[in-house]
């Protein structure tokens, strides 16, 4: 395997697309967006482990700064065995253009390990996410650079990174990271904010639609995080979840699966099946299901052309960073599919961890309800912009996103300036 792997740069050209379809609405900043097109900064760092059997592994490590014209670099870091660097720019850059249409004092940033997290033991675990945080201890930091979780990592990952930091520095600096547990200066309301932030956006959008979204079908793909989270607010909305689809297979029932009972099997065994509601069905009739939205909650490029073809939805919520390939955003705007866009549609996490770290700035922390009321404020406004912007230049969500993320980032810039 090479070191630094470019063989599938897919989401990285992806972006770079999504960026040169703006540039005609960019006016004078159209002299600058070449700074969007390159990350600032990007670090590949060896993190060697020994695992518990006393032999010595080598994974790849990653953190990428894409943009930090607004603010300190923020976005999550993911465990993943197929993570590249291209990928990682690519999420950083997707962070960068997420914080600035939802008006986030940040820049863009992202970090992964190359690692299959199931294959370690939890020790191990441990001795990687600590070796991967001290490599990277010079480039993050309150006001420089603050992770979160992300594919595979969670509050326990952000704690042992916080432990991490804090020994290199020989104090405690809780706004390193966000997604913290509470007792080390999480926010309430952060563990599940991205889900709800998924619902808050489809209702935003949906209501704009002239719609609503009580008892409206919905399809869910990835029970993780933000999928069964998203799932458990659509249901309470009076939505049915009538399909899911998880890494070991799909769920269906046409009555609106019991969530609640999903999420806590899912929860204590590690999976979707055998929970005892709703029938197992293929992936292929997952995609093909009858059905009013569509919320892939997983990884990137799941949403290929031959499924933008065929799905029954008339609505798409990005929970996941970048599912939809850009020839299938293609198909789905002939279609008449209106698509929220992930840099609106799953911006409910890092909104909440921005509330975190100005919690932990002022060592002064907020009830959950003022922490979900401020988070619907934010995302309310951030889909009302889009929405004006999309009707404005008669483009979908998407462009619309990029277009206002993409001036606000090199408005900073330009008021910046250039050092000579
Ligand atoms: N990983 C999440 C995202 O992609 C959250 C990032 C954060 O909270 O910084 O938006």
């Amino acid at each position: 395997m090479s070191f630094v792997d470019y063989s599938d740069a897919d989401a990285w050209l992806s972006y770079l697309a999504q960026v040169d379809r703006t540039t005609p609405f960019l006016g004078s900043l159209v002299r600058w967006v070449e700074t969007l097109k390159r990350p600032k900064r990007a670090v590949v760092v060896d993190v060697p482990i020994q695992r518990d059997d006393g032999t010595i592994d080598h994974f790849e490590g990653y953190r990428v700064h894409h943009n930090t014209s607004r603010g300190p670099a923020k976005g999550g870091i993911r465990f993943h065995q197929d993570a590249t660097l291209s990928e990682v720019m690519a999420l950083a850059a997707w962070m960068t253009i997420k914080n600035a249409v939802v008006g986030l004092p940040y820049g863009g940033g992202k970090g992964a390990v190359r690692v299959d997290p199931a294959k370690l033991s939890r020790t191990e675990l441990e001795r990687l996410t600590r070796r991967y945080t001290i490599e990277i201890a010079n480039i993050i930091g309150p006001d420089r650079d603050i992770p979160a979780p992300d594919v595979n990592t969670n509050a326990q990952v952000m704690a042992w990174m916080m432990d991490a930091y804090a020994l290199t520095k020989g104090q405690v600096v809780s706004g390193v990271v966000t997604g913290k547990p509470i007792e080390l200066g999480g926010s309430l309301g952060r563990k599940d904010a991205t889900g709800e932030g998924v619902y808050i956006a489809a209702r935003e959008i949906t209501a704009r639609l002239g719609q609503g979204l009580d008892n409206q079908k919905i399809a869910i793909q990835g029970f993780g995080n933000v999928g069964s989270a998203a799932a458990r607010s659509f249901a309470q909305a009076g939505a049915r979840i009538v399909a899911v689809q998880d890494i070991d297979g799909a769920l269906f029932c046409e009555d609106g699966l019991d969530v609640e009972l999903l999420s806590r099997h899912k929860a204590n065994s590690g999976s979707i099946l055998g929970s005892g509601t709703g029938t197992e069905i293929t992936r292929e009739q997952f995609w093909l299901a009858d059905i009013d939205i569509l919320v892939p909650a997983a990884i990137e490029g799941q949403i290929t052309a031959n499924i933008a073809r065929t799905i029954e939805a008339k609505l798409v919520v990005e929970g996941a960073n970048g599912p939809t390939t850009p020839e299938a955003d293609a198909i789905l705007t002939e279609r008449g599919v209106t698509v929220v866009p992930d840099v609106l549609a799953n911006a409910g996490g890092v909104i909440v961890s921005y509330f975190e770290w100005v919690q932990d700035h002022s060592s002064y922390f907020w009830r959950e309800a003022e922490v979900r009321h401020k988070l619907g404020q934010m995302l309310t406004d951030a889909c009302d912009a889009v929405w004006r912007a999309h009707l404005e230049h008669g483009v979908t969500l998407r462009d619309a996103a990029y277009i206002l993320g993409c001036r606000r980032v090199l408005e900073a810039r330009e008021q910046r300036g250039l050092y000579l």
